[in-house]
């Protein structure tokens, strides 16, 4: 694993992710290892000839450049920033570098709202700032429960079972938490066996479809084929059922009225 600081010259962006103003990425690389990575394009605006996965550039100069930017203003930020579009703002080296934490400082500071979208139960080391926040809500995705699937699909990310576990801790420090089910690859993420084990953790929770236009079908067939074989055809032929769809976010919709917690869609891909 290559890791190098780095200065950068921005790092509050305008977004245009559905619900979030801002988006902010401390690092460049994941070394998460989900074979369905999303966000592996960026690897050509990096200059790594490496593969996705296997560098990570540390912004070092993060937190003091945020700084600056938002002591400009002359009035707060006018929306949300989301951590993180394109990395995990909680991946190992986070540990050591503290880059999130610090930039949460900053954001707390200036009084942000703030989303957090992450694989990790690092997030846990970050309640003390979080609790502060006046509007904070924190997610963990996930694409299933079962912590030998997820092995399959995202190696180096936290089991499933740990990143619930870090839901219960938020929520019971009363930070608002969401589930992210992304992404939902039909006849193995189970959305009863989620809702089940989220029920009681989180206040919101969301599906995102496998996006089979996204960079990493080929590994997405090969966790697949290794962990489930007989189940590959099934789906993707289902991911590309829209009845399949639409019955799942009927049956979502009315898991999440009765159970009082928030629902956000399922979010699909054009085909
Ligand atoms: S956590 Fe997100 S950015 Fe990191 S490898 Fe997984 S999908 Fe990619």
């Amino acid at each position: 694993m290559a890791i190098r600081e780095i200065q950068v010259k921005s790092i509050l962006q305008r977004s245009g992710i559905p619900g979030a103003d801002y988006v902010i990425n401390p690092y460049t690389g994941c070394v998460h290892g989900c074979v369905y990575c999303y966000a592996r394009f960026m690897r050509r605006f990096t200059g790594h000839a490496d593969a996705w996965g296997s560098f990570l550039d540390v912004k070092s100069n993060a937190p003091e450049l945020l700084e600056r930017q938002l002591s400009r203003r002359k009035t707060p930020l006018d929306g949300s920033v989301f951590l993180s579009s394109v990395t995990d703002p909680y991946l190992p080296a986070e540990r050591k570098f503290q880059l999130t934490r610090r930039v949460l400082e900053v954001l707390l500071k200036h009084q942000a709202s703030i989303s957090i979208l992450t694989k990790s139960d690092l997030v846990t080391r970050d309640i003390d700032l979080l609790r502060e926040f006046r509007n904070c809500s924190v997610g963990l995705s996930m694409m299933t429960v079962d912590d030998a699937a997820a092995q399959q699909f995202e190696q180096y990310a936290a089991l499933p079972s740990r990143r619930i576990q870090a839901l219960q801790t938020l929520k019971a420090n009363n930070i608002r938490t969401y589930a992210f089910i992304s992404p939902y690859l039909p006849a193995i993420s189970d959305f009863d066996a989620l809702f089940e084990r989220l029920s009681g953790a989180v206040d919101e929770i969301g599906i995102e479809a496998l996006n089979t236009r996204g960079g990493g079908m080929g590994g997405v067939i090969d966790a697949l084929n290794a962990y489930a074989p007989h189940l590959t055809k099934q789906c993707f032929q289902l991911v590309r059922d829209d009845q399949y769809w639409d019955a799942l976010e009927v049956h979502a919709r009315q898991c999440a009225a009765q159970a009082n917690i928030a629902f956000m869609g399922v979010f699909r891909h054009g085909r």
